[in-house]
């Protein structure tokens, strides 16, 4: 279907508050575009207005609440408004998924999913936002909200409201994964060892603005005209780079990051096709930019492979470093990779930012096998547990390849159970594992890609003494049988030289 744009053209000299009134009287936030001169200047104006997915090569689209608006009418840039048009959008049927469901039913197959599957399905209230509305995520694995020895992952959709085939692909994934299980070998053995974590609408404010009972006048901010994604803290702008508090969206997002130790996600938007890979805020490549070409091209390529020609071929033939395309600060992507040691892409489903319903069937047949895929790749890489050598206790510790490691590429392993995920282009690394107290230890391995190599790792605490290295005269020392058995029946003594106490195992 064709959409009819209405333009008109902004004159800058005009001042904003003869306009402003009639500009946001619709909702807090306008659609324009303009022609840019250089790369460098779309970067300034990035740091001004938040530039849209639809920005090419040499049109620049962006959206603007009032007050950066106002400062982008000081730099006297010709610009088109772009009047959003009215979607009226015929709703299909649930059951055939090119639908849009509502707030409430929205909430209801939450709900139904955690209720139908209580052995592998848990629903979370993340937060509720002051419109009342909630920002929900399901989690999803055998033995579900049991840590086990497996890699967490993330599928969040729509931070951006009236961006939303990601909601109902998301939506129809959980349905998909859940009735599957245990029926196809794939879905059973990803449910099975991935810790699976979906959350299909990240803007609820955003998408329900014209209210609860349809999406069709969704706008891309929150209720605050913020735009979410340039609410998180920057790798090199530091925290509030957009100058404004963290939202409570933001928040709640911040708190499920810290408390899940997500190892690979991605972030669903629409307004292009294309995978838009690390980093956005600065031209730095990531130590993984082979990896990330290669997971990014495997997205783009079943993508095109189950969909008609012409699908999912944007930039790159479907790929692009994101600061190659326009720079984006404090974006929720860089967020997740530089602080979360998380791997995070953006995923661009389709140009249509609210596609017509009729047309989800089809994203759905091109992009599943694609998000099946990606999800898999969580498994790969270089993975194991880390452990205490003499208590065998799991441990957090860094795991870093010097001589590649750069931006905090670098990864930590997890408590409870002390796993790691390494995710690494097929190659031969030298990999440290290091902890303060602890001797690190370096191992030298060879991955393959789409393949898993496991080591686990038992490091040794620096004051730790064998009773082979202790003379008769030092076990007078002793002070403190603790008299516990570690995992291999070792017996656990403290003794004091007076200054520093050492922890001392007897093979028995
Ligand atoms: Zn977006």
């Amino acid at each position: 279907m064709i959409k009819k744009i209405l333009f008109f053209i902004v004159f800058p000299l005009i001042s904003l508050s003869q306009s402003d009134d009639k500009l946001f009287s619709e909702s807090g936030e306008i659609y324009f575009s303009f022609q840019y001169e250089s790369k460098d200047q779309l970067n300034e104006l990035s740091k001004i207005i938040s530039l849209d997915h639809k920005t090419n090569s040499h049109n620049a689209f962006a959206y603007a609440n009032k007050k950066e608006y106002e400062e982008f009418l000081k730099l006297n840039i010709n610009h088109n408004i772009i009047e959003k048009p009215t979607l009226n959008y015929k709703n299909g049927d649930k059951s055939s998924w090119n639908y849009y469901p509502s707030y409430p039913e929205y909430m209801n197959m939450m709900t139904a999913f955690a209720d139908s599957f209580p052995d592998i399905c848990k629903l979370h209230y993340l937060g509720t936002l002051n419109s009342g509305r909630e920002i929900l995520i399901v989690q999803i694995s055998d033995n579900v909200g049991v840590k086990e020895n497996e890699p967490s992952f993330l599928y969040t959709s729509s931070m951006h409201g009236d961006e939303l085939s990601g909601y109902v692909l998301s939506l129809r994934l959980i349905d998909y994964l859940l009735n599957n299980y245990g029926e196809n070998n794939k879905i059973t053995y990803l449910i099975d060892e991935i810790d699976i974590w979906i959350n299909p609408l990240a803007n609820p404010d955003g998408a329900y603005y014209g209210g609860n009972q349809n999406v069709w006048s969704a706008i891309r901010y929150n209720s605050n005209f913020i735009d979410l994604n340039r609410n998180y803290p920057d790798p090199e702008d530091g925290p509030h780079p957009d100058g404004n508090p963290y939202q409570q969206e933001t928040n709640i997002f911040l708190g499920l990051a810290d408390t899940i130790n997500f190892n690979m996600a991605a972030n669903m938007h629409s307004g292009a096709e294309v995978c838009n890979y690390p980093w956005d805020t600065w031209g730095n490549l990531t130590s993984d930019n082979n990896w990330w070409q290669y997971v990014t091209e495997q997205y783009a390529d079943s993508c095109q492979m189950n969909s008609s020609s012409g699908y999912f071929n944007d930039l790159n033939n479907g790929i692009t470093n994101g600061w190659d395309w326009y720079e984006v600060d404090g974006g929720r992507q860089d967020y997740m990779n530089y602080f979360r040691y998380c791997k995070e892409f953006t995923l661009e489903l389709s140009n249509d930012k609210t596609p017509n319903p009729n047309d989800l069937p089809d994203l759905w047949e091109a992009n599943y096998p694609s998000l099946l895929n990606y999800m898999e790749q969580s498994l790969f890489g270089l993975r194991g547990t880390v452990t205490d050598s003499i208590t065998g206790n799991p441990l957090k510790v860094r795991v870093e390849i010097s001589g590649h490691d750069i931006d905090s590429s670098h990864v930590y392993s997890n408590l409870p159970i002390g796993n790691y995920h390494r995710y690494l282009y097929q190659g031969n690394y030298n990999i440290t594992f290091s902890k303060v107290g602890y001797h690190s230890k370096t191992k030298n391995v060879t991955i393959l890609n789409n393949s898993t190599l496991i080591e686990n790792v038992q490091l040794v605490p620096v004051n730790f003494v064998s009773i082979n290295d202790v003379s008769s005269d030092e076990s007078k020392f002793f002070i403190d049988l603790i008299g516990r058995k570690n995992k291999k029946g070792n017996l656990i003594f403290k003794y004091s030289d007076g200054q520093i106490q050492k922890f001392i195992s007897l093979k028995k």
